[in-house]
């Protein structure tokens, strides 16, 4: 059975599957708008009944979005991976005089994204590694920089680790730091560097970088300041079920708040290459799928759920579309930072090979901009 035929089971069926499982409180909550809880959310990630925890999300993906799966063509630009830190499942970062280390001059991210003029790129993703000797106007410039070679091009740069440093480095008020950040060019930001937002897990594995509040606090300020931006997490590495629910519950109350988050992304961990190499499983599709599932149920109030395909790959990333996501991310281009720690996955894919990923999945492919504007209906 394909995933697509397994989530369009008739209702009444898809009902007695999941009170089979035990879940139908919690399919009463969903059906009726009501909250679903922290106890819920353990629940919904301990139910060995993955299919019933689907088809509930199915359910609310389909209610939202119907058919339409949304995709959109986007390059990254991964401007220096020298940082100062050294999160434990990083493979990516280099320290100042390794090799492997590289740091684009402003002059090299307008390059890259004159490389892709021929290609009907709507989006720069931008996010990078800490780089100790950068100064404010690096950052400024190398959004200006993604501007002045496509300056029709939305910027979605700087996760909130990024932009903390940038507030820090600037020497200028809050108000300030953003207003430039705008006049550059910014257009939006990207919800990497949450990772999982609990204590623990913080000290454990990247204890130097900014923590769970100051993620949230940062993420304020952002979205506070009119910016829209998306939010993630890492699992599958040291956290727990109730570590990952607390997360949700974290990213839903600042979304009560402020309702600037437009997707939720749950990001695979890859390990290799990584200080968590020894630590040694790649996710599992089961939870991969449980993760878009239970981000679904659980952010009632996130427009969308994307099956980030880089990190989830694409077989489990067209699966997701069954399981609660209704976007697939877009065509990237030069991928480094999952590459880095051993994925498989090509490092972009075309606008062909997307929609037709979404179509032979039995969904409806909708080229999107970075803020889900439709681009209209892809032919
Ligand atoms: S995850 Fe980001 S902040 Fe942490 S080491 Fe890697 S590049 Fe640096």
């Amino acid at each position: 059975m394909t995933a697509f035929q397994y989530a369009s089971l008739d209702d009444s069926l898809a009902k007695k599957l999941i009170d089979r499982a035990g879940l139908g409180d919690i399919d009463a909550k969903v059906r009726s708008g009501e909250r679903l809880s922290f106890a819920d959310g353990v629940r919904l990630y301990e139910t060995p009944h993955l299919a019933a925890v689907g088809l509930m999300a199915h359910r609310v993906r389909t209610q939202r979005h119907g058919k339409k799966t949304y995709f959109n063509i986007n390059q990254h630009v991964n401007y220096t991976n020298i940082c100062v830190y050294s999160c434990k499942f990083c493979a990516f970062a280099a320290k100042e005089g390794e090799q492997r280390g590289y740091l684009m001059t402003p002059a090299i991210v307008e390059q890259k994204v004159k490389e892709q003029l021929h290609r009907p790129v709507t989006e720069v993703h931008m996010v990078a590694g800490i780089h100790p000797q950068m100064g404010y106007d690096y950052y400024l410039d190398v959004v200006r920089a993604a501007k002045r070679a496509r300056p029709d091009i939305h910027v979605k740069a700087f996760t909130m680790v990024e932009i903390d440093h940038i507030l820090k480095i600037s020497g200028k008020s809050e108000d300030q730091v953003f207003a430039d950040l705008r006049e550059a060019g910014l257009g939006s930001c990207p919800g990497g560097g949450a990772e999982v937002l609990v204590d623990r897990v913080h000290k454990a594995v990247f204890r130097e970088k900014q923590g769970p509040q100051g993620w949230l606090d940062t993420a304020r300020k952002v979205q506070q300041h009119g910016f829209k931006m998306n939010a993630t997490m890492l699992y599958g590495h040291i956290e727990k079920v109730d570590e990952r629910v607390t997360h949700l519950i974290k990213l839903r109350e600042l979304q009560d708040e402020c309702g600037g988050f437009m997707a939720y992304i749950p990001l695979a961990f890859w390990p290799y290459h990584t200080d968590l190499a020894n630590y040694g499983h790649v996710t599992t599709g089961f939870l991969d799928q449980r993760s878009i599932a239970i981000g679904r149920l659980m952010l009632d109030n996130f427009p969308h759920i994307k099956a980030y395909w880089i990190m989830l790959t694409q077989e489990s990333a067209q699966t997701a579309l069954s399981f609660g996501a209704n976007d697939i991310d877009g065509t990237v281009t030069e991928e480094k930072i999952t590459h880095d720690a051993g994925t498989t996955e090509p490092q972009a894919l075309d606008e062909a090979q997307l929609t037709n990923l979404i179509r032979e999945a039995g969904y409806e492919p909708v080229q999107r901009t970075t803020v889900y504007e439709e681009v209209g209906a892809s032919a």
